[in-house]
């Protein structure tokens, strides 16, 4: 059980996380967020024990037990404009790899766009989702899991999950995770807007693939290249053998 008060003793934030709702059992903590009428204030973050259709990226599943770790989503209703997502994208998973730093000393990889590494083992998992009015981005949501307390992940993964409890060997307080989550998410939102560059240098700083060779798969095309830098956006350059390239989205791996 998620003990709020323990939480909310250690939020710290102005907006972020103000307005809580913790669900036992949810379908989606995006879907719901993005739909709900009650839920509508920007920051809110809804937190769900267990997902019937936890999701990720084109419909990939996001598989977690129930009670055991985090899986929320924060909405964000500021009518941010569309180049601003994506470093949002690579602040949220900056903001996990912070916490986790912070609180448990883990040496976090982070791998473009936005998953969260650990010993080349996937420990988060981070999806934006946003409905639109016009050319406007109406409401945008943050969904964010993170393995926590799991012991073992059974099935077959792309990339081998893991979890705080694996690496750290210990049991941790997922309250005190998430309100360390939300503080420093708040924090680098705000540095968004006035100090972009420091994201994307502390986001550079953790990213291990910068520099080497990676193949990126973008629905039916391969694009092979090397993976130069992230522009002032936050795109990926690839410098392939004729050109450069900007890249919006696609799976990244090393060749
Ligand atoms: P990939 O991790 O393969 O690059 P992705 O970035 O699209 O994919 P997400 O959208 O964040 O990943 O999450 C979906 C993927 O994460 C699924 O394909 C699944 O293999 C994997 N996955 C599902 N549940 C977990 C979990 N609890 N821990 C780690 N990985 C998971």
């Amino acid at each position: 059980m998620f003990n709020i008060e323990e939480f909310d003793i250690k939020l710290d934030t102005e907006i972020i996380g103000r307005n809580f709702v913790y669900c036992d059992e949810v379908e989606s903590t995006n879907d719901l967020l993005l739909k709900s009428k009650d839920f509508n204030q920007h920051g809110a973050v809804l937190l769900a024990e267990y997902q019937t259709h936890g999701k990720g990226r084109k419909n990939r599943e996001w598989i977690s037990n129930s009670g055991q770790n985090l899986t929320f989503s924060i909405l964000l209703k500021q009518n941010y404009p569309e180049k601003k997502i994506n470093l949002i994208n690579l602040l949220s998973s900056l903001a996990v790899a912070q916490a986790l730093e912070n609180l448990y000393q883990l040496n976090v990889e982070l791998k473009w766009p936005n998953d969260v590494l650990v010993n080349k083992k996937k420990i988060a998992g981070i999806l934006l989702e946003s409905t639109s009015k016009g050319k406007k981005i109406e409401k945008l949501v943050v969904g964010v899991g993170i393995n926590v307390n799991q012991p073992n992940f059974p099935g077959k993964f792309e990339i081998q999950p893991t979890s705080i409890r694996k690496e750290f060997k210990s049991i941790v307080s997922r309250e005190r995770l998430l309100s360390e989550f939300l503080n420093l998410f708040e924090y680098l939102l705000d540095t968004a807007l006035e100090k972009p560059d420091k994201i994307l240098n502390d986001w550079r700083e953790r990213c291990k693939m910068i520099g080497e060779k990676v193949k990126i798969i973008q629905d039916k095309q391969t694009l092979i290249g090397v993976f130069d830098d992230i522009d002032d956006d936050g795109y990926l350059i690839l410098k392939t053998a004729d050109k450069v390239e900007k890249i919006h989205y696609g799976d990244v791996s090393l060749r």
